[in-house]
């Protein structure tokens, strides 16, 4: 087949595909882009014409895979599932053995495993990659998750390394293991970016419904708390979410916006897979819940005329200093916890898959680019930096001073945001994971009793081996 001049393709010139082409365009890689809309494709080049030169824009499937050099590195930025497996049906006749195909797309990692082993034999290579950082990200530098045979990642480093966002000149991209393990972490750094956004919109309805702020002054905390611990793209972004006003209305935006928070999966997945490996991750749960119940808004709207007598306290939140840092240093912990949440469940999926994931590395490849970046995930990068085995961020000398120190907030604002009738799911997953996490001895023993008396499932004792049945009087 005639080799053509592109370094690299990209199909699905969508949101993320054309800003990732005009990227890998713009740090001097020729691109071929394709688009089952072929018009989107001639017209990522057409309006950007300080790149044209670098964008080569194709009619069909077939003119872009001859516009690319051999081997042939295809990227697919389309929708997850079916139109992945459509594009790859219509790829495969046209590549030839030692090209290879990427899905760039959030992909749920199990149709990564499928799709690896679908295409062996064949001598055409595929990759699973996460991408996150969103439009901008794709465009200026995204962080890259990156799975799938370690002899591919060689075939894709040269473009990945240029294009990522960069934390202190390093890359943010990585090899992580093989098959489904890019799409795996990028699953997770979804879920536990859902129970982040989810803690900060609890913080938000205690300043609002409890502290009776206006969004200005919450934007003022907000980005206090962004010069400190909690430093971060999410926490800069909300102060300027609550900071902006309507044009029109001169209201805040914030106030005009419908309480119904969408979701595309990736969240889900997360959770689905952390009860799958027997990983409590409780905050990431709290928070796709919370979504799924701000979309039943209606129903939200009967239940609160059903319940709007109900006796709460008055929340005793204090709309001061102290009581500013007492909310900052809450999120701090619960912040801490969620992530260990993750990590709990990347470990375990690691042990599972045999994935051999570098926990530490993808801390490193976070802390720019992508939505959850922050200075926090230094701290996680460093605390697997040690060369110890860190069996949960929950039991690392670098962060159990932190979360035994800051417990007593996080303990004190769920109290009071309970007693007072304000719903943080999140935050009080966190305090109650905590309080589970560290309690040596639990409450399962009676779960066990319950389940020999009804099921003859039989339990362990502590004071003899083996599995023991007992006969229960009966019921
Ligand atoms: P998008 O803006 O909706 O673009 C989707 C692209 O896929 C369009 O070019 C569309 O072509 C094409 N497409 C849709 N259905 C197709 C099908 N059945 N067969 C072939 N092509 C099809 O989506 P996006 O936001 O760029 O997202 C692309 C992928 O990146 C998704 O997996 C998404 O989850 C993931 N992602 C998105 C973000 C984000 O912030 N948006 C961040 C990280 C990852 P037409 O122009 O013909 O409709």
């Amino acid at each position: 087949m005639a080799n053509g001049t592109a370094d690299i393709g990209v199909i699905g010139m969508g949101v993320m595909g054309a800003n990732l082409a005009l990227n890998m365009a713009e740090k001097g890689f020729k691109v071929a882009v394709q688009n089952r809309t072929p018009d989107k494709a001639f017209a990522v080049r057409d309006d950007n014409p300080e790149l044209a030169a670098n964008v080569l824009p194709a009619e069909t499937l077939e003119d872009f895979v001859k516009s690319l050099k051999s081997p042939r590195v295809a990227v697919f930025m389309v929708p997850a599932g079916k139109p992945v497996d459509d594009e790859m049906a219509k790829l495969i006749p046209l590549l030839e053995a030692g090209d290879l195909m990427v899905d760039a797309g959030n992909a749920d990692f199990n149709d990564t495993v499928r799709r690896t082993k679908e295409v062996e034999g064949t001598g055409i290579k595929f990759t699973g990659m996460g991408v996150s950082g969103g439009e901008l990200g794709a465009r200026h530098g995204p962080s890259m998750m990156v799975g799938g045979a370690r002899d591919t990642y060689p075939l894709l480093e040269p473009v990945l390394t240029k294009i990522a966002a960069k934390y202190k000149d390093q890359p943010c991209v990585a090899w992580l293991g093989p098959d489904g393990a890019g799409h795996f972490v990028k699953t997770i750094h979804n879920g536990i970016e859902y129970a982040d956004m989810q803690m900060i919109a609890e913080i938000y309805g205690i300043m609002r419904d409890g502290l009776k702020l206006e969004p200005a002054k919450m934007a003022e905390v907000f980005r206090d708390w962004n010069t400190r611990e909690l430093s971060s793209y999410l926490i800069e972004i909300t102060a300027v979410n609550l900071d902006e006003k309507d044009l029109e209305t001169d209201r805040p935006m914030v106030d005009l916006i419908v309480d119904e928070a969408g979701q595309k999966g990736t969240g889900r997945w997360a959770v689905i897979e952390a009860q799958k490996l027997g990983v409590g991750a409780t905050t990431l749960e709290a928070a796709v819940a919370a979504r799924g119940l701000s979309s039943r808004r209606d129903e939200r709207g009967e239940a609160a005329k059903l319940y709007s007598g109900v006796e709460t306290a008055p929340a005793q939140f204090f709309a001061d200093e102290a009581g500013f840092s007492e909310l900052e240093s809450a999120l701090v912990t619960a912040k801490i916890i969620a992530y260990a949440q993750g990590y709990a469940a990347m470990a375990s999926a690691s042990d599972e898959f045999g994935w051999n994931l570098p926990l530490g590395t993808i801390a490193e490849i976070w802390r720019a680019g992508c939505i959850i970046r922050s200075h926090f995930l230094d701290d996680i990068a460093k605390a697997y930096d040690k060369g110890q085995r860190v069996v949960n961020i929950l039991q690392s000398p670098d962060f159990v001073g932190r979360v035994a120190k800051g417990q007593a907030a996080l303990r004190r604002v769920v109290a009071k945001a309970s007693l007072g009738g304000i719903p943080v799911p999140a935050l009080s997953a966190a305090l109650a994971y905590f309080d589970d996490y560290r309690r040596e001895r639990g409450t399962a023993n009676l779960i066990q009793a319950q389940r020999d008396l009804f099921g003859a499932h039989t339990f362990r004792r502590f004071d003899r081996d083996g599995a023991v049945h007992h006969h229960w009087p009966a019921v």
